[in-house]
């Protein structure tokens, strides 16, 4: 009768993992997620956007991280969810907690301050941890040792637009260790000394500082100051040997000893971006111009309509972000050298 099932085209029902729709070679790769238990429902959903819009593809691995053990639940959800293996990993206490250079009352005061000057998590502890951990360590943890390249998806986001290459085998084929889709500018609250660390680091390291880098990116005067331009760090696709190697080793070890992830609150992403920006070749660094994405308050969407016609987009292309004011994507396409795209005068506002 219309709408029965014959018997060969029953649905599987065992666990076994869906055929990949690509066939051949995959990359070293993994996704990423660092997260607590209660995030579950908001990691459940980008988890779903990711699979739909492209691993249900490809089938890559993704490895889970927290500060506490994994639930059942957490486990069992995900697991569901993810076409290709899932892993869960306990983060080390020395990779989230204090060193033992900071001193705690200084720190203490810094939060009560910040809070009271209502910088946004400026009283957080486990913020600062969780800043800390995504800049120096995430890497290093024994579940990711065997993979080459990562994706980072956060809880609440959303992708836009089907993506039908291979992301990781890009990132591979064409020398690329740092993947982006969306830069602006850092609160300076946050981040009052972190050049005067880098710089520091300059003078220190010159052997690391690329010579082909994107310093352009970072600073409008030549590396005396920053102009606050970082890539947005809650989407990553990247290298992980690249922050395993001895060049962000020495810088992540000047900053971590100079105190900053305590005494002020400093970023991930302008952590992670400017050492993109002078440990890497420029080229190295790529602009996911494809990656429809949206973390909130920000949004990603491809300028040009023919590209978001061919690739299925769902985003509203006023929402794009890439060529407003407080957008650094701009300056990205002047450093590299690299033509605008049809129409983005008309996003500008
Ligand atoms: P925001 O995007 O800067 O507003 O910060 P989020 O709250 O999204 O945190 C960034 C990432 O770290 C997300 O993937 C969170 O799930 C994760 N995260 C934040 N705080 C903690 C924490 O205390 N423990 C764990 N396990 N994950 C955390
Ligand atoms: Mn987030």
């Amino acid at each position: 009768s219309p709408g029965s099932v014959s018997s060969d085209q029953t649905p599987n029902t065992s666990n076994s993992l869906p055929p990949a729709v690509h066939s051949g070679e995959r990359a070293n790769a993994t996704f990423i997620t660092l997260a607590r238990n209660n995030d579950i429902w908001e990691i459940a959903k980008s988890i779903r956007q990711v699979e739909d819009r492209f691993n249900r593809k490809f089938n890559y691995d993704w490895v889970f991280l927290n500060d506490k053990p994994f639930d059942a639940q957490f486990k069992k959800i995900t697991t569901a969810l993810v076409s290709g293996n899932t892993k869960y990993g306990l983060i080390p206490k020395e990779h989230w907690s204090f060193p033992d250079w900071i001193d705690q009352d200084k720190a203490k005061k810094v939060r009560e301050d910040m809070a009271q000057r209502k910088i946004i998590y400026g009283d957080s502890v486990s913020y600062r941890h969780m800043c800390r951990f995504e800049s120096g360590f995430f890497f290093h943890h024994p579940l990711l040792l065997d993979y080459e390249y990562y994706w980072r998806v956060e809880p609440s986001i959303e992708l836009y637009c089907d993506v039908d290459y291979d992301v990781f085998r890009f990132m591979r084929d064409n020398k690329k260790k740092y993947g982006f889709v969306l830069s602006l500018y850092e609160y300076v609250e946050t981040i009052p000394t972190l050049w005067d660390s880098v710089k520091a680091f300059m003078k220190e390291y010159p052997q690391h500082i690329h010579k082909d880098n994107a310093m352009a990116f970072l600073s409008d005067d030549d590396g005396n100051t920053y102009n606050h331009c970082h890539y947005w760090s809650n989407f990553e696709v990247g290298s992980l040997d690249f922050w395993r190697g001895q060049a962000y080793t020495d810088f992540f070890n000047k900053l971590d000893h100079d105190g900053g992830f305590f005494y002020e609150r400093w970023g991930d992403a302008p952590v992670h971006s400017i050492a993109a920006g002078l440990l890497m070749s420029k080229d190295e660094i790529h602009f996911f111009n494809d990656i429809a994405y949206y973390h909130v308050p920000f949004t990603h969407c491809p300028t040009t309509e023919s590209d978001r016609i061919k690739l299925k987009c769902t985003c509203n292309p006023k929402d794009n972000f890439d060529w407003k004011g407080y957008s650094c994507t701009s300056r990205h396409f002047d450093v590299m050298g690299l033509e605008k795209p049809d129409g983005y005068q008309n996003q500008m506002d």
